[in-house]
């Protein structure tokens, strides 16, 4: 095996949302398909608060740079997500953190999918 396959395997044995996608560790899914899982938000920051996650493992946004397809993936899900939740209509907010600045807490990235209540302008 290699030093890169190695290392995504102890990334991936270490990851708290591949457990989440591969159902070792309980979530409140709301959406699946044969790319992206999606589930509550463990701590919702809004009425709605939803994360879109690759099956695979993809550490952040950066990773998905050769994977357009992956990321248009994720974003059409996160849509889906947003009609079903009921909030297409009244507006919702897809964001993606990414790293130490961005305030990245887990190391898989994830589209974080909000509404249910006016939110406020500021992003930043
Ligand atoms: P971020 O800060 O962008 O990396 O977002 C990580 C998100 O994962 C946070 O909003 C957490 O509340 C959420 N989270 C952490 N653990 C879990 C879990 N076990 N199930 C669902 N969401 C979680």
């Amino acid at each position: 095996m290699t030093a890169n396959a190695r290392g995504l395997e102890d990334a991936v044995a270490d990851c708290l949302f591949c457990k989440i996608v591969a159902g070792d560790i309980p979530s409140d899914q709301v959406y699946e398909d044969d790319a992206v899982v999606a589930f509550r938000d463990i701590a919702p920051q809004a009425p709605v608060h939803v994360l879109v996650v690759p099956r695979r493992h993809v550490s952040s946004l950066d990773g998905l740079r050769d994977d357009p397809d992956l990321a248009g993936r994720l974003l059409t899900a996160a849509a889906h997500v947003a009609r079903a939740e009921g909030v297409h209509r009244s507006g919702y907010r897809v964001a993606v953190n990414h790293g130490r600045h961005g305030a990245q807490s887990v190391g898989h990235v994830h589209l974080h999918v909000l509404g249910g209540r006016q939110l406020e302008g500021e992003l930043g």
